[in-house]
């Protein structure tokens, strides 16, 4: 009875160390994946590189999307919209605002009109 015990413990010890293990897996996974841009899901896989930069597809929505932290169909970072943004609605000119930030002057005006619900 004893034998039988300490048998099955070193299985249940053996089974929660694997448990662990795939655990850790999963993590390490999850925290190299990143999420959808479009709906937010983990449901993504690696969709090829393009210029060296990693491609995501959604299994959820069907889309493809870069890990860059940019809005969808976007190069410039989101902090970095919201700053121009702000200060374009300031009063800053356009043209500072591209001068501050080396993009064009079109990008931040389709930023605005965007913003504001009109067309793009
Ligand atoms: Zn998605």
């Amino acid at each position: 009875m004893r034998l039988n015990l300490s048998k099955r413990l070193k299985e249940l010890q053996r089974e929660v160390a694997r448990k662990e293990k795939e655990l850790a897996r999963d993590m390490e996974m999850m925290l190299a994946f990143p999420r959808c841009k479009y709906c937010g899901s983990g449901h993504v896989v690696k969709f090829g590189t393009f210029r060296g930069v990693q491609r995501w597809w959604c299994k959820e929505c069907q889309r493809k999307f870069v890990d860059n932290r940019a809005l969808p169909g976007m190069k410039t970072p989101k902090e970095q919209v919201a700053s121009a943004l702000n200060m374009y609605y300031e009063g800053m000119s356009l043209n500072a605002i591209r001068r501050h930030y080396g993009r064009c002057t079109k990008t931040i005006l389709l930023i605005a009109r965007f913003m504001r619900g009109g067309k793009v």
